[in-house]
């Protein structure tokens, strides 16, 4: 049984889906107006370690995650660089695609474009002010009142109504009629340029809230089982998409709510704007491998903060040499019952919301113990073990993915060598290596390699 802390309830539930045995996860995703930073890839890391868990779990999963490609970050960098914004966002999604890769994170099902769903939101916000939900100010922008959605803070837990909401604002932000009102519509402006859509409000853009609600709803139906993302998305930006669907449909938006805690730089929040961000990019080009720093993201406990240092990369690195020597002399087969244990305690610490910390310790107890029998039909434990957390075999070939078809040979073989038929053992071994596949012989069994 899965259990995870729900933001919502602030309790540790069982995790089961609603319908058809399926996860359906939103997860927010980058902002595409340049390279993601480590701080974002810790979210993203965290929603991978909580999809593999949920698949290891023998659930299935729909996730998707959004790219946000229109905003004022978008627009400015496209304006500034003189091309359509399409061809300035184009080029921060491909390199958030590779970005993902090399960290061995699993690919969502959908990754859907707010440019491409400007339809869905203009949908989502009349509907609201058919209701009488939002309002359109002076200039063409249209807001979410809150006054006017009861629940309004229940994400947060904030209680809205003992609060002054009442006074009109100042300044900028005079065209609300509350402070905490939201744009669900933005009105266009100069400095937009040539980016804006037609609307009933006139022409303008989405706000980023709606985008959210809508292309989540669109994918995953108007009550689904899972939403996460950073813990600075808690609010406003999940308490808005909560209000905005649920004051549209009158329907429950989402059952579970999970955040991470952010990636710290010297005690601050990683983050664009304070300039204390590494890039992916800075990493890789430093010599760091997107395993080192996978390991070091899955490595603390998401509800924490991490701090990040250069020195837990150098500890990432002896880590994992550690795993490979000992992968190394691990062999297929029955796996003894001191490794099955070790893989009951792992079940358990993912199983636990997701206790990444403990499920290492599982990891090299299970290294600790394959070293001191000097081997060990262990390789199946590590592979189901690394179904999680994804840095075992990271990009390797090796035994971590044989075909079925070797998988099948495999066995063929254990079967002709255990009735001591060595003619069709030798058989075996050719047409597995027709596949392209050595096999190695050792006293514990059968392990294979790639031939080259
Ligand atoms: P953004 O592009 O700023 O909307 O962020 C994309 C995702 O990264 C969101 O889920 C954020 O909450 C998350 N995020 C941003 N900065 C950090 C950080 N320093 N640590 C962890 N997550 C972060
Ligand atoms: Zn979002």
């Amino acid at each position: 049984m899965m259990k995870v802390t729900n933001s919502l309830t602030r309790s540790l539930e069982e995790l089961k889906p609603l319908e058809n045995n399926e996860i359906r996860l939103y997860t927010c995703g980058p902002t595409v107006y340049n390279y993601a930073h480590i701080g974002n890839f810790r979210a993203y890391v965290f929603e991978d370690i909580l999809r593999r868990t949920i698949l290891f779990n023998g659930m299935k999963i729909r996730q998707v995650m959004n790219l946000t490609d229109v905003d004022d970050k978008t627009i400015r960098g496209a304006n500034a660089a003189g091309i359509p914004l399409t061809e300035y966002t184009k080029k921060y999604k491909d390199a958030f695609f590779a970005d993902l890769e090399t960290l061995n994170i699993q690919k969502a099902e959908v990754y859907p474009a707010a440019t491409d769903h400007i339809p869905e939101m203009i949908a989502l916000v009349s509907k609201l002010v058919e209701k009488g939900i939002a309002y359109k100010s002076e200039d063409g922008s249209v807001y979410f009142s809150v006054r006017k959605f009861p629940g309004y803070g229940k994400l947060a837990h904030i209680d809205f109504d003992h609060q002054k909401t009442g006074a009109r604002c100042l300044g900028d932000e005079y065209d609300k009629e509350n402070v905490g009102d939201f744009a669900l519509w933005k009105a266009w402006e100069e400095s937009d340029g040539p980016v804006g859509w037609d609307s009933p409000w006139g022409r303008g853009r989405p706000g980023w809230h709606i985008e959210c609600s809508a292309m989540s709803m669109k994918y995953l139906g108007e009550t689904f089982d899972l939403h996460t993302g950073g813990i600075d998305n808690l609010f406003p930006h999940h308490e808005n998409e909560i209000a905005q669907a649920e004051a549209a449909t009158g329907k429950p938006f989402v059952s579970t709510w999970m955040h991470c805690a952010h990636l710290r730089v010297n005690g601050e929040k990683m983050s664009k704007s304070l300039g204390n961000f590494f890039t992916l990019r800075d990493l890789t080009e430093k010599g760091w491998t997107g395993r080192e720093i996978r390991y070091v993201l899955t490595n603390a406990h998401y509800s924490q903060g991490l701090n990040f240092a250069f020195s837990a990369l150098e500890d990432a690195r002896k880590s994992l040499r550690r795993i490979d020597e000992c992968t190394a002399k691990a062999t297929e087969g029955e796996a003894p019952d001191w490794a099955k244990k070790h893989l009951d305690d792992f079940t358990a610490a993912v199983n636990d919301d997701l206790n990444t910390p403990r499920a290492y310790a599982a990891l090299f107890g299970l290294v600790r113990d394959t070293n001191a029998h000097g081997g060990g039909p262990v390789l199946g434990v590590f592979r189901r073990m690394d179904e999680v957390l994804g840095v075992v075999f990271f990009g390797k070939s090796a035994e971590a993915d044989v075909p079925a078809g070797v998988k099948a040979l495999l066995d063929a073989r254990a079967a002709a060598r255990a009735a001591k038929n060595w003619a069709e053992s030798d058989r075996l071994r050719n047409e597995i290596a027709a596949l392209g596949w050595a096999v190695k012989d050792g006293k514990e069994g059968q392990s294979v390699s790639p031939l080259k």
